[in-house]
């Protein structure tokens, strides 16, 4: 970016005890978070688990009914959107189809107070430039309706960028997009972020999405947040069956927890519990934890039922001895699995959670 496009230093964004209802619906309970100036944090969690509903709270587009928000340490909760320098790109705030592509972007700018707005010369000058920085030169004179979907989501960011935020905040950017114009937008916006410096916040439920692009990902669960963490760290040290299963693909066997043993029909595994309570409980591997044709040693075994060629390489079936259920992993092409072939299973990367009962969602009324 050139001079019109300024280096910005992101905001440090504080989100305490931040909670919003929707009648008796609770849509975010009890979310704290820091996020630190120039990260890129995604917010990762299935349908309706308040990923949007924080953004807006982060927007100011909603305020919370408790809890508060600080932008660099001051108290941004009650702060009007305009106030915030917050730029936005929301799925529901789709581009102008009356106006031009210029238009579009300018359009923030165009509808400041007179004593805040920049001159028309300034504003269209602001305009090449950001063209050029979304690579969408010369396209200025468009109408929306003439441009393919990843160049209108280039000119949303573009308008969003065009008033000088200090956070950015992405709500699904790429969600309707085609896979090869999603790889070309993250690459993308990887570089914006990386030449601008702007503090960024993007929901997802995509969770290769997140782990690609994010410094640090935020796992939404029912309006809680379950973990925060690096991809990596999510990845090797879920801190729950929820994050264990929502981020990467696990197995679960049903285990039992006897006087800190976990007991696989009746056998003994050699699992860290770390305190776990006597009960029923599960145990999460990942499919990489199975070694189809080595000769590796398993705590538990398998062999393979059936093998299927997909476009990746060879899908394996794998049944566990006594477990009703079957699993299937992705086994490399040199490695073809067998029929009848013995699968170890390695439970050293293994984690063990207790058996959850459901958590309730909607709030109970005091006194009841
Ligand atoms: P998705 O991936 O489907 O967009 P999300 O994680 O972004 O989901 P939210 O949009 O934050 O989820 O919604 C969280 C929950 O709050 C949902 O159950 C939704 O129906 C509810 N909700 C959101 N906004 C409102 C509203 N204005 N009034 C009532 N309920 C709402």
């Amino acid at each position: 970016p050139g001079a019109l496009l300024p280096r910005q230093t992101g905001f440090a964004i504080r989100i305490d005890k931040v909670e919003q209802d929707f009648g008796s619906f609770a849509a975010l309970r009890d979310v704290s978070l820091d996020i630190r100036p120039g990260e890129l944090v995604a917010l990762l969690g299935p349908s309706g688990s308040g990923k949007t509903t924080l953004l807006r709270v982060i927007a100011g587009l909603n305020a919370p009914d408790r809890g508060a928000v600080y932008f660099d340490g001051e108290d941004a909760t009650l702060l009007p959107v305009q106030d915030r320098r917050v730029g936005f790109v929301f799925q529901n705030y789709a581009l102008f189809k009356h106006m031009t592509v210029a238009d579009n972007i300018a359009y923030g700018l165009s509808v400041r107070p007179r004593r805040l707005r920049p001159s028309k010369a300034q504003i269209d000058a602001k305009v090449v430039e950001l063209l050029k920085f979304v690579q969408l030169e010369g396209l200025g004179a468009r109408y929306p309706a003439q441009l393919s979907g990843g160049q209108r989501q280039r000119v949303a960011l573009a308008r969003a960028l065009a008033i000088e935020p200090r956070v950015l905040l992405l709500d699904e950017p790429f969600g309707a997009l085609d896979a090869r114009v999603r790889k070309d937008l993250r690459h993308w916006l990887r570089q914006v972020r990386h030449e601008i410096g702007l503090t960024t916040v993007f929901v997802t439920h995509d969770q290769d999405e997140a782990m690609e692009l994010a410094d640090r990902v935020v796992v939404l669960n029912e309006g809680r947040i379950e973990q925060v963490g690096t991809p990596a760290e999510l990845y090797d040290q879920p801190a729950s069956p929820f994050v264990i299963s929502f981020v990467g693909e696990a197995i679960a066997l049903p285990v039992e927890v006897e006087a800190g043993l976990v007991k696989f029909q009746g056998r003994e595994l050699t699992i860290d519990t770390r305190g776990l309570q006597n009960g029923p409980a599960k145990v999460y591997f990942r499919p990489s934890d199975m070694a189809v044709a080595a000769d590796g040693l398993g705590e538990i075994e398998g062999h393979v039922e059936s093998v299927r060629r997909t476009p990746g390489g060879v899908r394996a079936t794998i049944a566990i001895e006594g477990y009703d259920q079957t699993l299937e992993i992705d086994a490399p092409v040199e490695r073809a699995a067998r029929l009848g072939e013995r699968v170890p299973i390695s439970l050293s990367k293994a984690r063990v959670f207790p058996v959850e009962r459901k958590r309730q969602r909607t709030k109970v009324a005091a006194g009841a």
